[in-house]
């Protein structure tokens, strides 16, 4: 048996490294993301199906941002003797449910699969998938009719372990590929294993002792999302399948958007 955590640091100081050695890109995507939570046009959107060109522009600035930060993060991690081991192919990442995400990474989401031109096809996966969430949420809760759609910390936690479990591949996955890779919200970019990538399978006999960290946004970034959900005002779930299919069918109507 590998016993690759016992030649590991401690995840609590890698995620702690990280956090500081990443803050000054995060000082930097929250201050585009304020920008965009100061343009006009957010809050018709709802209405108007349309947004501002400015979103796009500096919503790219952002994610390739984040991404710029994980790269010099995992350099300075490897001059360190911690080598991070996600693989380009592997894609265990994507049994798990993204949660967590803003509205505006769910309209990113849905711009790029609109961009895909396999929408219809998407959205009954997402259907599917979201049924498989439901179910496993009433199961959880025991009954029919307890109210889950605000699981505390904890009952969340479990139910994103036991969706994984259930080793359901992301409606946008095809052949080990996200279909919306560019428009991926940060709920994907930031799982990093230390333990061999094929430990992150659920199914692995490893799978339990797998040695993972998190790149979560600082809270500045997390800040700012907010201030732009606030202008949206589209109070819709922050769990990917199901905050895609209400503004798909709520407020889209399956329309793409319109950007002006
Ligand atoms: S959106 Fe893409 S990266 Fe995220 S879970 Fe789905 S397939 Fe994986």
């Amino acid at each position: 048996m590998e016993d690759v955590g016992r030649s590991l640091p401690s995840l609590d100081l890698v995620e702690e490294f990280s956090c500081r050695v990443i803050s000054r890109y995060q000082k930097k995507m929250a201050l585009y993301l304020l920008e965009i939570a100061g343009m006009d046009g957010l809050s018709r959107f709802r209405t108007e199906r349309s947004l501002p060109f400015g979103v796009i522009k500096h919503f790219r600035r952002v994610m390739d941002l984040f991404d710029e930060s994980t790269q010099y993060l995992l350099g300075q991690l490897r001059h360190r003797g911690i080598i991070v081991q996600c693989k380009p192919d592997c894609s265990y990442c994507c049994f798990n449910m993204p949660y967590g995400l803003s509205t505006l990474e769910l309209i990113w989401v849905y711009h790029g699969s609109c961009l895909t031109g396999k929408s219809s096809r998407l959205f009954r996966r997402l259907l599917e998938v979201e049924e498989l969430w439901e179910e496993l949420r009433r199961r959880r809760s025991g009954h029919e009719d307890h109210d889950t759609s605000h699981p505390s910390a904890c009952e969340r936690e479990e139910l994103l372990k036991s969706y994984q479990k259930l080793c359901q591949p992301c409606p946008f996955l095809q052949e080990s590929s996200c279909l919306v890779y560019r428009y991926r919200p940060i709920a994907c970019r930031m799982h990093f294993s230390l333990s061999p990538s094929y430990w992150c399978n659920p199914r692995h006999f490893q799978h339990d002792h797998a040695v993972r960290f998190n790149l979560e946004p600082g809270d500045c970034v997390q800040d700012a999302f907010e201030q732009i959900d606030e202008r949206f005002g589209l109070n819709i779930s922050h769990t990917m399948i199901c905050g895609l299919l209400e503004l798909t069918v709520n407020i889209m109507q399956f329309e793409p958007i319109r950007w002006t």
